[in-house]
């Protein structure tokens, strides 16, 4: 693979994966346009050298159909107010015509392809009739991944190189994210600069941490979390856990959690975690008090409890003021934080207080020099809402990616152009 920023794309056409699935209004108008703008570096990097850009992404899920209201052209024009260049829409992503366009490129110009996923053959999953046999179903399966590569392969000759900056989709087989890389050669395809630094932002936390290591984990279940979990404790020192996931370590513990969240089918599983960590030396953070409510009210009546002896009647929403001492104390004398997670509702004022403390203690470990790295959904929302993002060192916002990349898989947008 080529570095994109000592790569020189001068009278060279490049295609960029890039990820435009940006959310419309009624009008087709852009309420958020984030990962457009993530896309320029990239971009700018290409124009300025010399070369020409075709840009590719899906929007939406049009299910492989021809759908004017998932079409790339309600993106023209912002893109090119962005970029500050005019761009050409081809009105297809593939077939002579946008072959004839991609042709004609100047250096500096941009060439905007229609939306991958009008074909069922980028994700690379046929449409399966009902009541069809497995054999029959196992045929249409190879006849598509046999599309699939024509599919890629005609993307791969519109251009010469091929750039994938699209890390909200790394971890998706599809066409334009990894199949395509088979028809370019290691020098002629490369990360993009939004990539690249979601990569190393990651690695600087999976590979090669600095110590102590802190992942704070939290959110409603356990069960969607158990994986990472797992990959976590062959890499951290400490592992704080939070939220609703934290009653069913303490109903497995023997803890009486009331009415508080739990998932009872994986008491079994909390309690093997736990003698995992024990066993690899990882020490486990939990709330020992909790903010108890009568209700799953912002309005509810609230006291502090220990987390152990919470009534019936009651649930814990947030974590305790003597839990939230240990947690921040911890987070402060780290180097490494991951922080995926809310440790309580946060969307209800009242019980805010305890991610809205982790996420203070972040940001002041961060600026003793610690590295931090903030991603998933709802720690996202997190930081945003109590104003500290300017605070961490990355906040990734790749959702599914990020957690596959944490749990320890290899994304497969990420090996085909690494090898
Ligand atoms: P997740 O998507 O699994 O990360 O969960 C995030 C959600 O967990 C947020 O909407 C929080 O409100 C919720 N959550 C956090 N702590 C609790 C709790 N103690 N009880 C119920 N929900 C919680």
């Amino acid at each position: 693979m080529s570095k994109i920023e000592a790569f020189n794309f001068a009278g060279k056409r490049a295609i960029v994966r890039v990820d435009f699935n940006v959310p419309l209004n009624e009008k087709f108008e852009i309420t958020d346009d984030t990962r457009i703008r993530a896309a320029v570096p990239t971009i700018k990097k290409i124009l300025k050298d010399g070369g020409s850009a075709i840009i590719m992404s899906h929007l939406g899920r049009p299910k492989g159909k021809v759908n004017p209201d998932f079409s790339l052209k309600h993106i023209q024009a912002h893109l090119a107010k962005t970029i500050g260049t005019d761009v050409i829409f081809a009105g297809d992503c593939v077939g002579p015509e946008v072959k004839a366009k991609a042709e004609a490129l100047k250096p500096g110009q941009v060439l905007l392809l229609e939306n991958l996923r009008f074909y069922l053959e980028e994700e690379g999953k046929p449409k399966l009739a009902e009541g069809i046999s497995d054999e029959e179903a196992k045929a249409a399966k190879a006849d598509m991944k046999e599309k699939q590569k024509v599919f890629a392969q005609a993307l791969a000759a519109l251009a010469d190189v091929y750039v994938n900056d699209a890390f909200g989709t790394a971890h998706r087989a599809h066409a334009s994210t990894a199949v395509i890389a088979d028809y370019f050669a290691a020098d002629s395809k490369m990360f993009g600069f939004l990539i690249e630094s979601e990569v190393s932002s990651l690695d600087k936390v999976v590979k090669s941490p600095k110590r102590p290591f802190t992942a704070i984990m939290g959110g409603a279940k356990v069960s969607s979390k158990i994986t990472i979990i797992e990959n976590m404790l062959d890499k951290v020192d400490n592992l704080i856990l939070g939220g609703g996931m934290t009653f069913t370590f303490m109903k497995a513990r023997g803890g009486k959690i009331g009415d508080s969240i739990c998932e009872d089918e994986y008491l079994e599983l909390a309690r093997e975690l736990e003698k995992k960590a024990a066993a690899k030396g990882v020490k486990i953070y939990m709330a020992s008090d909790v903010l108890a409510a009568d209700a799953f009210d912002n309005n509810a009546n609230t006291k502090v409890v220990s987390a152990m002896e919470i009534a019936d009647g009651w649930q814990g929403l947030d974590a305790g003021p003597e839990s939230l001492k240990l947690f921040t104390e911890v987070i402060k004398n780290s180097s490494t934080i991951l922080w995926n997670g809310p440790v309580g509702v946060f969307e209800m004022d009242n019980f805010a207080k305890g991610s809205r403390a982790v996420g203070e203690a972040i940001v002041e470990a961060t600026k003793k020099g610690a590295f931090s790295l903030i991603g998933g959904g709802d720690s996202v929302a997190c930081v945003n809402k109590f104003g500290l993002a300017d605070g961490v060192s990355y906040i990734s916002t790749a959702g599914g990616a990020l957690l596959e990349y944490l749990e320890g898989k290899e994304l497969p947008g990420i090996k085909a152009i690494r090898g």
